[in-house]
């Protein structure tokens, strides 16, 4: 009797390996399926065509022969449906559509002044709902929606505390769930933005990367050996409350002298208050960067001197083959960079330096919403694929 359940679970199990190597290193052959994971012939020719019938994959023309008849070759259907992924940014919303494989196709953007909870998750949704009306039709349509907060949430999608945004307790997985009934993940910005630059940036070969969202707040997506590492609760990566003056101002927190009371846009922003006599914000005052005032670039300066102490901290606790900062100041990469890199150089330990590359992101300000997307995507294959525990 439990005969039949067990071959139906090696065959899904069967089923979403071959998918996977469809996924990842397609245009591939079935005999090259069947030589990677040691499926006879007739089993990979069996799950393809299932495959191919459920619109995951289809068949492009010859490829290269070893000999004798040349192989038909397979290749992922990515737009066989869309995902949603959204940075749920402190001042604005950022939501893009993307394929399967995480090509951006539609982009969304709002601006908000979070005057309440509702007003912005009903801008959050109203987005969504923009994004799923632009949605080309497709075989299995919108799959899930991926959404990055700034700030701390468990693993049932509830937003347990955002302090930049002032939120305690919002259960925001439900509540997307419920206006759209489309499955919904959602994860810190900073673990989503980690992702997004292993998956679609510059960490592309790298296994040990640390990304650096640097905007309101500082937090840190941490990826150690390819998979992101969340702690022994899930609350891993706070690394703007590492305390950089341990008799410093007091923090929102609780401690005192955090590193993001010195280097995240927040504090930028309360510099140039003070020092300028007049509020900006970061887009002016990158405009009068450029504009040659001497004031504006030694914010700069100074901001991208505490941000390399913080920095070094990472290096020297965590030896990682990259660092990527990203977030909305990575915009100022050019005042930033190089007062940065002379801190790295005079404070680091020289080893783990070595081999070490720190960069701004690559990915704008995308990194977030494609790390977010690519968590829908995992969620929804994973909802074909059956795991050994469960069973
Ligand atoms: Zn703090």
């Amino acid at each position: 009797m439990k005969q039949t359940g067990d071959l139906n679970l090696v065959k899904k199990i069967n089923k979403s390996i071959v998918l996977h190597h469809i996924r990842s290193d397609s245009p591939i052959s079935r005999a090259r399926i069947a030589e990677i994971t040691g499926l006879t012939k007739a089993t990979v020719s069996s799950l393809v065509n299932e495959l191919i019938e459920s619109s995951l994959a289809h068949e492009i023309g010859a490829g290269e022969s070893s000999g004798g008849r040349k192989p038909m070759m397979l290749l992922f259907n990515g737009t066989a449906g869309y995902a949603i992924g959204v940075d749920l940014g402190v001042h604005d919303i950022l939501a893009v559509l993307t394929d399967l494989t995480g090509k951006v196709v539609e982009e969304y953007r709002v601006q908000h002044d979070n005057a309440s909870v509702e007003q912005v998750v009903g801008l959050l949704k109203a987005s969504i709902r923009e994004l799923i009306r632009r949605a080309p039709d497709s075989v299995y349509g919108i799959i899930g929606i991926g959404i990055g907060v700034p700030g701390i949430c468990d693993e049932n999608g509830n937003l347990l505390f955002a302090p930049n945004l002032g939120w305690e307790n919002v259960p925001l997985q439900q509540q997307v769930e419920e206006e759209f009934d489309i499955p919904v993940v959602i994860d810190n910005e900073a673990n989503a933005g980690a992702v997004g630059e292993k998956q679609f940036g510059a960490g592309k070969d790298t296994a040990n990367l640390v990304y650096v969202s640097i905007g309101i707040g500082i937090g840190a997506g941490i990826i150690i050996k390819g998979e992101l590492y969340r702690g022994a609760t899930g609350f891993s990566g706070e690394i703007g409350h590492i305390s950089i003056q341990h008799d410093g101002p007091k923090c929102r927190c609780g401690s005192l002298g955090c590193w993001e009371l010195y280097a995240s846009e927040h504090a930028l922003l309360e510099k140039a208050r003070i020092e300028l006599g007049e509020s900006a914000d970061l887009e002016s005052l990158l405009r009068m960067a450029d504009a040659g005032e001497p004031a504006v670039s030694r914010l700069f300066e100074r901001l991208s001197y505490y941000l390399g102490v913080g920095v070094v901290n990472i290096i020297n606790g965590y030896n990682p083959d990259f660092i990527i900062l990203g977030g909305r100041l990575a915009r100022a990469e050019k005042w930033l960079m190089q007062p940065l890199q002379t801190v790295l150089e005079k404070r680091s330990l020289p080893h783990p330096r070595e081999q070490l590359n720190v960069e701004f992101s690559s990915l704008g300000d995308r990194s977030t919403v494609l790390g977010a997307s690519s968590f829908a995507i995992a969620k929804f294959f994973a909802s074909t694929r059956v795991s050994v525990e469960h069973n």
